[in-house]
Protein backbone atom coordinates (compact mmCIF):
# COMPACT_ATOMS: atom_id res chain seq x y z
CA UNK A 1 0.00 0.00 0.00
CA UNK A 2 1.21 3.40 -0.97
CA UNK A 3 0.65 6.51 1.26
CA UNK A 4 -0.92 8.52 -1.52
CA UNK A 5 -4.01 4.99 -1.33
CA UNK A 6 -5.44 7.75 1.01
CA UNK A 7 -6.63 9.98 -1.39
CA UNK A 8 -9.34 7.56 -2.22
CA UNK A 9 -10.41 7.43 1.22
CA UNK A 10 -10.45 10.78 2.21
CA UNK A 11 -12.56 12.19 -1.02
CA UNK A 12 -16.60 12.36 -0.63
CA UNK A 13 -18.63 8.81 -0.59
CA UNK A 14 -20.71 9.73 -3.59
CA UNK A 15 -23.83 7.17 -2.65
CA UNK A 16 -25.43 6.75 -6.12
CA UNK A 17 -21.92 6.04 -7.80
CA UNK A 18 -20.80 3.07 -4.96
CA UNK A 19 -24.42 1.75 -4.49
CA UNK A 20 -26.29 1.63 -7.59
CA UNK A 21 -24.84 -1.84 -8.72
CA UNK A 22 -25.98 -3.02 -5.17
CA UNK A 23 -29.37 -1.41 -5.50
CA UNK A 24 -29.88 -2.79 -9.24
CA UNK A 25 -28.61 -6.34 -7.73
CA UNK A 26 -31.26 -6.49 -5.01
CA UNK A 27 -34.10 -5.46 -6.71
CA UNK A 28 -33.48 -7.80 -9.46
CA UNK A 29 -32.73 -11.26 -6.62
CA UNK A 30 -35.65 -10.04 -5.18
CA UNK A 31 -38.65 -11.00 -8.00
CA UNK A 32 -36.06 -14.21 -10.19
CA UNK A 33 -37.77 -17.27 -9.20
CA UNK A 34 -36.38 -19.25 -6.66
CA UNK A 35 -37.65 -22.81 -4.87
CA UNK A 36 -37.81 -24.20 -1.68
CA UNK A 37 -34.92 -26.46 -0.32
CA UNK A 38 -36.00 -29.92 -0.75
CA UNK A 39 -33.36 -32.63 0.96
CA UNK A 40 -33.81 -34.98 -1.15
CA UNK A 41 -33.62 -33.36 -4.44
CA UNK A 42 -30.53 -31.41 -3.01
CA UNK A 43 -28.88 -34.90 -2.34
CA UNK A 44 -29.87 -35.99 -6.19
CA UNK A 45 -28.72 -33.24 -7.65
CA UNK A 46 -24.98 -33.45 -5.64
CA UNK A 47 -24.72 -36.67 -6.77
CA UNK A 48 -25.17 -35.80 -10.15
CA UNK A 49 -22.10 -33.38 -10.19
CA UNK A 50 -20.11 -36.32 -8.24
CA UNK A 51 -20.42 -34.69 -5.29
CA UNK A 52 -21.12 -36.81 -1.70
CA UNK A 53 -23.69 -34.85 0.00
CA UNK A 54 -22.62 -36.41 3.50
CA UNK A 55 -19.63 -34.54 3.19
CA UNK A 56 -17.82 -31.05 2.99
CA UNK A 57 -18.61 -29.92 -0.48
CA UNK A 58 -15.61 -29.22 -3.53
CA UNK A 59 -15.70 -26.24 -5.74
CA UNK A 60 -17.33 -27.34 -8.95
CA UNK A 61 -14.53 -25.48 -10.77
CA UNK A 62 -11.24 -26.15 -8.87
CA UNK A 63 -11.72 -29.21 -6.28
CA UNK A 64 -10.69 -27.14 -3.49
CA UNK A 65 -13.26 -26.94 -0.47
CA UNK A 66 -16.31 -24.90 -1.27
CA UNK A 67 -17.65 -21.88 0.77
CA UNK A 68 -20.45 -20.95 -0.75
CA UNK A 69 -22.66 -21.56 -3.97
CA UNK A 70 -22.04 -19.53 -7.36
CA UNK A 71 -24.93 -18.86 -9.72
CA UNK A 72 -23.57 -20.27 -13.12
CA UNK A 73 -25.82 -17.70 -15.22
CA UNK A 74 -25.38 -14.56 -12.99
CA UNK A 75 -28.72 -13.61 -11.38
CA UNK A 76 -28.23 -10.25 -12.63
CA UNK A 77 -27.18 -8.49 -16.51
CA UNK A 78 -26.77 -5.11 -17.55
CA UNK A 79 -28.95 -3.99 -14.46
CA UNK A 80 -31.49 -6.17 -14.88
CA UNK A 81 -32.93 -9.61 -13.85
CA UNK A 82 -31.51 -12.71 -15.78
CA UNK A 83 -31.08 -15.89 -16.02
CA UNK A 84 -32.94 -19.61 -14.23
CA UNK A 85 -32.04 -17.33 -10.86
CA UNK A 86 -32.17 -18.94 -7.13
CA UNK A 87 -32.86 -22.53 -8.22
CA UNK A 88 -30.96 -26.02 -7.51
CA UNK A 89 -29.44 -26.20 -11.18
CA UNK A 90 -27.88 -22.95 -11.53
CA UNK A 91 -26.32 -22.90 -7.82
CA UNK A 92 -23.24 -24.72 -8.09
CA UNK A 93 -20.77 -25.48 -4.59
CA UNK A 94 -17.38 -22.79 -5.47
CA UNK A 95 -15.03 -22.06 -3.23
CA UNK A 96 -14.69 -18.19 -2.48
CA UNK A 97 -11.55 -16.81 -4.43
CA UNK A 98 -13.38 -18.69 -7.70
CA UNK A 99 -16.92 -16.95 -7.00
CA UNK A 100 -15.37 -13.90 -6.95
CA UNK A 101 -12.78 -14.22 -9.83
CA UNK A 102 -15.80 -15.66 -11.87
CA UNK A 103 -17.79 -12.54 -11.51
CA UNK A 104 -19.87 -12.12 -14.66
CA UNK A 105 -17.75 -13.99 -17.10
CA UNK A 106 -19.47 -17.19 -18.89
CA UNK A 107 -19.53 -20.14 -16.65
CA UNK A 108 -18.00 -22.49 -19.35
CA UNK A 109 -15.25 -19.99 -20.13
CA UNK A 110 -14.06 -19.56 -16.81
CA UNK A 111 -13.78 -23.42 -16.02
CA UNK A 112 -11.36 -23.39 -18.97
CA UNK A 113 -9.37 -21.28 -17.41
CA UNK A 114 -9.12 -23.09 -14.01
CA UNK A 115 -8.64 -26.38 -15.98
CA UNK A 116 -6.26 -25.55 -19.52
CA UNK A 117 -6.11 -29.98 -19.62
CA UNK A 118 -8.36 -30.37 -22.45
CA UNK A 119 -9.79 -33.71 -20.73
CA UNK A 120 -10.66 -32.63 -17.67
CA UNK A 121 -12.01 -29.45 -18.87
CA UNK A 122 -14.81 -31.77 -20.94
CA UNK A 123 -15.35 -33.83 -18.03
CA UNK A 124 -15.83 -31.42 -15.73
CA UNK A 125 -18.29 -29.49 -18.42
CA UNK A 126 -20.19 -32.06 -19.63
CA UNK A 127 -21.24 -33.16 -15.77
CA UNK A 128 -21.90 -29.08 -15.38
CA UNK A 129 -24.21 -29.34 -18.50
CA UNK A 130 -26.04 -32.81 -17.12
CA UNK A 131 -26.49 -30.78 -13.78
CA UNK A 132 -27.98 -27.45 -15.43
CA UNK A 133 -29.92 -29.28 -17.82
CA UNK A 134 -31.76 -31.53 -15.23
CA UNK A 135 -32.51 -28.83 -12.87
CA UNK A 136 -32.26 -25.81 -14.52
CA UNK A 137 -34.55 -26.03 -17.78
CA UNK A 138 -34.41 -22.42 -19.15
CA UNK A 139 -37.23 -20.46 -18.04
CA UNK A 140 -40.08 -18.95 -21.02
CA UNK A 141 -42.01 -16.22 -18.94
CA UNK A 142 -45.35 -16.07 -19.67
CA UNK A 143 -46.00 -13.30 -17.33
CA UNK A 144 -49.87 -12.58 -16.35
CA UNK A 145 -51.25 -9.32 -17.12
CA UNK A 146 -51.24 -8.96 -13.16
CA UNK A 147 -47.58 -9.91 -12.93
CA UNK A 148 -46.62 -7.56 -15.68
CA UNK A 149 -48.19 -4.51 -14.09
CA UNK A 150 -46.92 -5.27 -10.53
CA UNK A 151 -43.17 -6.14 -12.08
CA UNK A 152 -43.71 -2.61 -13.73
CA UNK A 153 -44.50 -0.81 -10.60
CA UNK A 154 -41.66 -2.49 -8.99
CA UNK A 155 -39.16 -1.43 -11.14
CA UNK A 156 -40.25 1.94 -11.45
CA UNK A 157 -40.16 2.23 -7.24
CA UNK A 158 -36.30 0.86 -8.10
CA UNK A 159 -35.48 3.44 -10.84
CA UNK A 160 -37.59 5.98 -7.91
CA UNK A 161 -34.73 4.81 -5.47
CA UNK A 162 -32.03 5.57 -7.89
CA UNK A 163 -33.40 8.77 -8.31
CA UNK A 164 -33.24 9.60 -4.92
CA UNK A 165 -29.75 8.35 -4.61
CA UNK A 166 -28.98 11.23 -7.34
CA UNK A 167 -31.04 14.22 -5.65
CA UNK A 168 -29.28 12.63 -2.20
CA UNK A 169 -25.88 13.21 -3.83
CA UNK A 170 -26.52 16.71 -4.91
CA UNK A 171 -28.06 17.33 -1.21
CA UNK A 172 -24.57 15.83 0.20
CA UNK A 173 -22.35 18.08 -2.48
CA UNK A 174 -24.42 21.63 -1.21
CA UNK A 175 -24.04 20.32 2.36
CA UNK A 176 -20.44 20.37 1.97
CA UNK A 177 -20.32 22.97 0.34
CA UNK A 178 -22.03 25.48 2.88
CA UNK A 179 -20.51 23.18 5.62
CA UNK A 180 -19.17 26.05 8.45
CA UNK A 181 -15.05 26.01 8.45
CA UNK A 182 -14.33 23.84 11.26
CA UNK A 183 -12.16 25.01 14.07
CA UNK A 184 -8.87 23.72 13.82
CA UNK A 185 -7.35 25.39 16.69
CA UNK A 186 -9.32 23.73 19.75
CA UNK A 187 -7.15 22.43 22.03
CA UNK A 188 -8.03 18.55 22.76
CA UNK A 189 -8.23 16.96 19.30
CA UNK A 190 -11.04 15.22 18.36
CA UNK A 191 -12.72 12.79 20.57
CA UNK A 192 -15.00 9.70 19.69
CA UNK A 193 -17.62 10.92 22.35
CA UNK A 194 -17.52 14.71 21.62
CA UNK A 195 -17.99 13.89 17.77
CA UNK A 196 -20.85 11.53 18.53
CA UNK A 197 -22.41 14.13 20.97
CA UNK A 198 -21.81 16.77 18.41
CA UNK A 199 -23.75 14.68 15.36
CA UNK A 200 -26.74 13.74 18.36
CA UNK A 201 -26.87 17.51 18.97
CA UNK A 202 -27.69 18.25 15.55
CA UNK A 203 -29.86 15.35 14.44
CA UNK A 204 -31.81 16.43 18.16
CA UNK A 205 -32.24 19.97 16.49
CA UNK A 206 -33.52 18.51 13.25
CA UNK A 207 -36.08 16.64 14.74
CA UNK A 208 -34.62 13.26 12.85
CA UNK A 209 -34.20 9.78 14.82
CA UNK A 210 -31.50 9.04 15.53
CA UNK A 211 -30.28 6.03 13.30
CA UNK A 212 -29.18 3.90 16.69
CA UNK A 213 -32.67 4.41 18.25
CA UNK A 214 -35.19 2.27 18.44
CA UNK A 215 -37.77 4.49 16.48
CA UNK A 216 -40.35 3.15 14.73
CA UNK A 217 -40.02 3.71 10.94
CA UNK A 218 -41.34 7.22 9.28
CA UNK A 219 -45.03 6.77 7.73
CA UNK A 220 -43.52 6.56 3.85
CA UNK A 221 -46.48 7.59 1.59
CA UNK A 222 -46.72 6.11 -1.45
CA UNK A 223 -47.92 8.91 -3.12
CA UNK A 224 -44.34 10.16 -4.67
CA UNK A 225 -43.72 6.17 -6.47
CA UNK A 226 -47.47 6.26 -7.75
CA UNK A 227 -46.95 10.15 -9.03
CA UNK A 228 -43.44 8.13 -10.74
CA UNK A 229 -45.05 5.38 -12.07
CA UNK A 230 -47.43 7.76 -13.79
CA UNK A 231 -45.20 10.01 -14.96
CA UNK A 232 -43.28 7.35 -16.38
CA UNK A 233 -46.00 5.45 -18.42
CA UNK A 234 -47.46 8.36 -19.58
CA UNK A 235 -43.68 9.03 -21.18
CA UNK A 236 -43.64 5.69 -22.79
ZN1 LIG B 1 -12.61 -22.90 -6.77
Amino acid sequence: MKKTDLKRYLKPQAIYKTRRTTINGAFAAAVLPNEAYDDARVMEALHLLDQDPDVDLSCVYCDLPAGTWDHLVPVIKKGQPHGPGHRIGNLVPCCKDCNSRKGGKDWSDFLKLKQPDPEAFQEMQERIQRYQSRYAEALHPQATQAEREKLQEFFAIRDAVLVLMKHADRLADDIRDIRAPQDTTAGDGPSEAREHQAWQEMLRQLALPSPEGSVAPPDLSLEPFSNFFKARSAEQ
